[in-house]
């Protein structure tokens, strides 16, 4: 899905919850949709200034809060001591990869990995409503640097 999906849908969700529609909450809110997926606050930060439409830290981090209250974005945590976010929308429910050398992100779906979690939660009398998994290793092209 392109940014202007995104931040017109954010667009709504401010209005509805009388918070302003300003340009820098508008211009996140693209950044997140646009860029490569799960990028940091950081990265977030880089891209906006690269743009040239820096925007303050504070601001960024309120507008990803707002964001992922909204759920238009969902926030992961690799372990890394930050944060990264992907756009929540036309996004099917997905795993992760996660490189330990590089920090490469890699998504993947898998059916059985669904069943199965049914299957687990069940037999601990648990109704299973989602789960999230990240597999942590090293990717193949660190494999193949060292
Ligand atoms: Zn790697
Ligand atoms: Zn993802």
């Amino acid at each position: 899905m392109d940014g202007s999906a995104l931040s017109d849908a954010f667009r709504v969700y401010l209005r509805n919850h009388n918070l302003p529609v300003t340009p820098q909450r508008l211009a996140v809110a693209e950044v997140v949709s646009s860029r490569e997926r799960h990028a940091s606050a950081d990265e977030i930060a880089r891209a906006l200034s690269a743009g040239g439409r820096a925007v303050g830290t504070a601001t960024i981090y309120r507008t990803l809060e707002l964001l992922v209250r909204s759920g238009l974005v969902m926030e992961r945590d690799f372990g890394e001591g930050f944060k990264r976010y992907e756009s929540a929308r036309g996004m099917p429910q997905h795993e992760h990869l996660f490189c330990t050398t590089c920090g490469a992100v890699v998504e993947f779906e898998d059916d059985r990995l669904d069943r199965m979690s049914t299957l687990l939660a069940e037999s601990h009398g648990f109704t299973r409503s989602s789960h999230r998994l990240v597999i942590y290793g090293v990717c193949a092209a660190c494999r193949r640097a060292s």
